[in-house]
This record gives C-alpha cells, structure tokens and sequence, in this order.
C-alpha cells in the first residue's frame, strides 16, 4: 500500500518482525561473517547481495538512505559521510576529466568550491549559469561534452528558487541528466523528481537530521533516466573491468546507484557511520512535523523584517510579493524552508552589531536545524569569493542568513527586535 510521505517519515521502510527490534538497530560493525569463502566470493563479484564490509553497506545505513529515497520518490538511495561527499559523487560518478558539467551559479559556496577549483583540477569543467537562465540560455551552456547539469531546488543562502522543469526539458532534450541539490525544501515541501529531476542529493546535515548532530549526506537515483540512449555514460553502459565487466546499465533500473555504492563508495570510501544513519533517522521521523513549522515562522520573522525601518531588503519567497512568490508555489505550494535572508542598514557593519547583539538566535556556520541562527556569509562560508563571484552567486556583503527555528515565533521576533535596536 502507498501510503502518505508523513507516515514513511515516521515508519517507511523499516519493518520489523516478530520479536525483531521496534527501532532500527545500530549495526555498529565493520564485517559479516560467512560460512564459505565461495560465498563470500560471489558477494564480491554483485553476483548474490549481501553485507560483507560496510565500506559498501551496512545495514542501518541502508535502511535509512532507502528510507529517503522512498521520500523522494527515487528507487534507491546511498549515504554519504556528508554532504560534500554526496555532491561530488553524484557528478563524479558520471563525468570525469575531459568532461563539462552546466550548474545553476546560486549554489551552496562548499558546491561552488568543489566545483571550481577542485574538480576543475579532475579535468572536469563546469559552466556557471543564472538559476533564473532561459530556456534558450541554458541550451547555450550545454557543450557536447557536457554530462550533467545541476542545481538546487531553493538556493544556500541566495534562496534562489530554481525552475526544475525547464532544467530537466534542456537536459533531457540533449540526453543528459538532472541533478538537484534539495538539501533546504527536503521532499516535504519539494520532491524534485516528480519535476523531472533524475538525481536528487541532500546534505542531510540540515533539517533531515535536523538537530545539529550529525554531518551526512544522501543521494537517490529516480531510476527514471535511460542511461543507454546515447554514447555520453560510458562508466555504466560498458564492462567496468575492476568488477569483472559488469555492466551497470545491464543490471535493471538502478543503474547509477548500484555504480555509486560498487565503484565510488568502494574506491573513495565516504561512508556515514552506523551511529550517525541512527541519529538521521531520528530526526526524519519529525521531518514532516518541521518543516511546516520551520516555514509558518519563517514567514512571520519575514513579515516582521519587512516592516522594520532597519532593515534595506527581505528575501523570502513565502510573501506574496517577493519576485519569486509564483515560482515557490508552483514547487513549493506549501512552503520553502525556514531560511530567510535580509540587508540590515547601515551595511556590513551594522549587521556585525545586529548579529552580535542577538540572544536567542546563535551565530553558527550551521543553518537549518531545529534552534534559530544566523550567519553573515560574505565574511565566513564565502570569504574565499571575489565580490564579482559573490554577486553571481547572489550573496551581497549585506546578507544575513537567517535560519529560522522551531520555537516559538513571538520570541524569536522579539529577540530580533532588540537587536535591531542595538544598531
Ligand atoms: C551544507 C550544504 C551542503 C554541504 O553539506 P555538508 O553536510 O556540510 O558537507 C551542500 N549543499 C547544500 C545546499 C548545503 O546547505
């Protein structure tokens, strides 16, 4: 039975028999014994399932990435020690030197980072483009080369909102797939597959987890893009020779997930722990309670800011008229995320004094977990970015970041306005 996304936050996947453990055990082992060494061999060549190492997979790991991809829609799902991890993965695993990749520009900094520098030393190139680029703008940017393209549903910390469907039709109609970064909607408020995203990763270090506890990431195949309808993927449509020449594509539709975990988590080996999957889960179990939470106090700190004579410039695509009002609501209709961000006058350092005289709300390189904080990225995460850099990725110098909390929203105002009255 197909049941709501709230009840598979709360018990999707994880079914335990009789006398089994109501609550999704911690297998905290390395290794798994086995009878035979010829069974044992056959593990190693895909040709039975089964755990052996947990380099490859574990057990809770495994319950909770499927659990994941069952809230997103996908047909399997891999944990990642972070999210980091889980970005370069999902483009590594099907481009690399000589390739090019088309992105959104209004991408996490880390993303950008990654991107730019260091897998441009891989050999892979990237273009830059507007999250707001035209059809015809992004069919410019795709190169024959080009493998993938890739975004973010709703951007950290720009908060722009990216038009899934029309980057999926480019991307599709030059035979290539979409990946989509939904780390700040998660799958309550955004499921980017049903748009026509093919990839979805999170860092689940943000809300999934939500608690501030644990870094992570995930990534989770649609299973819908058809790997073999051209020449451009290689790595899963030919023999990989170091698992004696199997051929991904041949095993069925979760081609590109079965990749991840065989070659790349086996090579590169960023793997979640055990203990940290246990702790994910928990926070997952409340997502569908947060997130409405998250985004109803986001809107009214937004509404407040707006009104507020300290304060230049909201952005918040939750109000109705906020450039990006009908765009959200076509894929966010219930809300974006808890993020807000805002230009308090008077520039950099009146926003210094304003961050600064804040109790509540904690200064934290964090953003999007259950306590209210902030950030100023021009002078932390995004230090490293020319000015030009950081107005392509739409952080002005005058940006805080503001991720809202679960609390109660009046004292999460109020401690705004003392603040603001600091200045
Ligand atoms: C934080 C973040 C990442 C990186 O995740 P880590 O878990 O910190 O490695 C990637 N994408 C987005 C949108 C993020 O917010």
């Amino acid at each position: 039975m197909n049941r709501h996304i709230e009840t598979d936050c709360v018990q999707g996947v994880y079914e335990p028999q009789n006398g089994e453990p109501r609550v999704i055990p911690i297998v905290q082992s390395t290794t798994f014994k086995y009878e035979s060494s010829v069974e044992m061999g056959e593990l190693f060549d895909l040709k039975k399932s089964g755990y052996f190492y947990s380099r490859l997979q574990n057990p809770t790991c495994d319950y909770v990435a499927a659990k994941i991809a069952k809230l997103e829609g996908g047909v399997s799902g891999m944990l990642t020690g972070s999210g980091q991890a889980a970005s370069f993965y999902s483009v590594f695993n099907i481009a690399g030197a000589g390739d090019h990749i088309v992105s959104s520009s209004a991408i996490y900094g880390g993303t950008f980072n990654l991107f730019n520098v260091t897998m441009r030393k891989l050999g892979i190139d990237f273009t830059f483009i507007s999250p707001h680029a035209s059809k015809e703008e992004i069919r410019a940017a795709i190169q024959p080369n080009t493998k993938a393209v890739f975004g973010e549903t709703i951007s950290n910390p720009s908060l722009d909102v990216l038009d899934i469907e029309a980057f999926a039709a480019v991307a599709h109609e030059n035979g290539i797939p979409l990946i989509i970064d939904n780390t700040f909607a998660t799958p309550i408020m955004c499921r980017p597959i049903e748009h026509g995203a093919d990839i979805v990763i999170h860092s689940t270090t943000k809300y999934m987890e939500g608690h501030a506890s644990t870094i992570g990431g995930v990534i989770v195949d649609s299973g819908n893009f058809d790997w073999t309808q051209n020449d451009k993927f290689p790595g899963l449509t030919e023999p990989d020779d170091s698992y004696h020449g199997i051929v991904y594509t041949d095993t069925g539709k979760g081609a590109y997930g079965l990749k991840l975990v065989a070659q790349l988590q086996r090579d590169l080996g960023s793997v979640q722990a055990p203990q940290n999957a246990f702790l994910l889960n928990l926070g997952l179990e409340t997502l569908h309670l947060r997130m409405p939470r998250h985004c109803e106090n986001a809107k009214k700190v937004a509404e407040y800011l707006k009104k507020s004579d300290k304060i230049s410039w909201v952005k918040c695509a939750m109000l109705e008229d906020d450039e990006q009002y009908a765009l959200a609501k076509k894929y966010m209709p219930n809300g974006t995320c808890g993020v807000v961000s805002f230009g308090v006058k008077g520039g950099r350092d009146a926003a210094v004094t304003f961050m600064d005289s804040l109790q509540l709300a904690a200064i934290v390189t964090h953003v999007a977990d259950a306590r209210t904080c902030c950030l100023h990225p021009a002078s932390t995460t995004h230090r490293q970015l020319t000015d030009k850099q950081l107005e392509e990725c739409g952080v002005s110098p005058d940006l805080v970041r503001f991720s809202v909390g679960i609390e109660n929203a009046e004292d999460i105002i109020a401690d705004i306005e003392q603040a603001l009255n600091k200045i």
